[in-house]
């Protein structure tokens, strides 16, 4: 009996190994990244590896929910989120597995990825200060929180705190200096605002070329890519990056990050399809084509990013601004963050 289960098993190995190796292999990833944004990087995958890469783009969140309601029928092998309270999220509920690579743990941060393994930080993306120089005097704002200073009325623009980009930065003051104190710079900011929430980041770079506000608080790569615009270039030209917190604990800092499935059917393809992204190849490309910082050391920036100088990042284990998201949102809403 147990001979004959034995070879029963082996056949099933054989012809699982024979059928693998006859089809291609492939990798299906659910991106919350522009298409255009991550398609370059996986046409490049395929090149080098032969593995084909089956594209789904959508919201972020939604990707996320569509996961969770497919269980482990879910095709998802790799999920790419452009913010860590996401991957954070998806976590939570049991959506992701850990990857055991040491590739990934030598190539990225520990602060940049999970203690636990169930997702990496590809690139990291800053969040600093734009201001219309001649209007706004830099030498006035050192941290974040002088931005809850009275001077700044009606000056600030900023989007919604819908948004995970804001929750994520709030979370992570949260996690450096309490929810007191954040609350009452959520309070101050707000009060500050020149108009309430609307649009994108770019959006708030506009508003405060166009004179609605001085200051507007927009991720960089927003400011690179409109260098890059010959549409929008005349208005980057006209603001400039503000670094905060360069005297205690850094720049706010997050990333865009990837994670493998709990269920993925192509695992080690998914880790495979990781791996390539941290290596010095596609750091190049993120640090040149996307204008986001490498998590990879050594990588050389675009000149756009250059222009906007170095600084202290936060070294804040990225983890947190998941841990803080509720209490986030909690203390926007009663800042009247809309
Ligand atoms: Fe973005």
């Amino acid at each position: 009996m147990l001979s004959k289960r034995f070879s029963q098993t082996s056949i099933a190995l054989l012809l699982a190994a024979v059928s693998g190796w006859v089809q291609a292999a492939e990798v299906n990833v659910y991106s919350g990244r522009q298409e255009e944004l991550i398609k370059p990087l996986l046409q490049q995958f395929t090149a080098k590896t032969g593995v084909k890469v089956n594209l789904i783009t959508g919201k972020p969140d939604e990707l996320i929910s569509r996961m969770a309601s497919e269980g482990r029928n879910s095709p998802a092998d790799v999920l790419i989120s452009t913010d860590v309270g996401r991957l954070y999220r998806a976590q939570q509920q049991g959506l992701l597995q850990a990857i055991d690579s040491p590739v990934l743990t030598g190539k990225i941060p520990a602060h940049l990825r999970d203690p636990g393994q169930q997702w990496f930080g590809l690139t990291v993306r800053a969040r600093p200060i734009v201001y219309v120089p001649g209007k706004v005097d830099p030498s006035q704002i050192t941290k974040l929180e002088d931005l809850a200073d009275a001077k700044w009325k009606g000056r600030i623009c900023i989007r919604s705190s819908d948004h995970i980009y804001n929750q994520s930065m709030i979370a992570a003051m949260v996690a450096s200096i309490g929810e007191e104190k954040t609350l009452a710079f959520a309070k101050g900011l707000v009060a500050n605002f020149a108009q309430p929430p609307k649009g994108g980041d770019r959006d708030q770079i506009k508003a405060a070329v166009a004179g609605v506000c001085d200051i507007a608080i927009a991720n960089s790569y927003y400011l690179a890519a409109m260098h890059d615009d010959a549409k929008d270039a005349a208005i980057a030209k006209q603001v400039k990056v503000l670094w905060t917190n360069q005297a205690d604990r850094g720049a706010h800092v997050n990333i865009s990050g990837a994670a493998v499935a709990k269920h993925a059917k192509n695992k080690a393809q998914a880790q495979q399809l990781l791996e390539f992204m941290v290596d010095a190849e596609s750091q190049r490309w993120y640090a040149t084509t996307n204008h986001e910082y490498p998590v990879l050391e050594g990588i050389a920036w675009s000149p756009v990013l250059q222009s906007f100088g170095t600084f202290k990042a936060e070294q804040l284990p990225l983890e947190q601004l998941g841990k803080y998201n509720a209490q986030a949102i909690t203390i926007m809403d009663k800042a009247g963050w809309k």
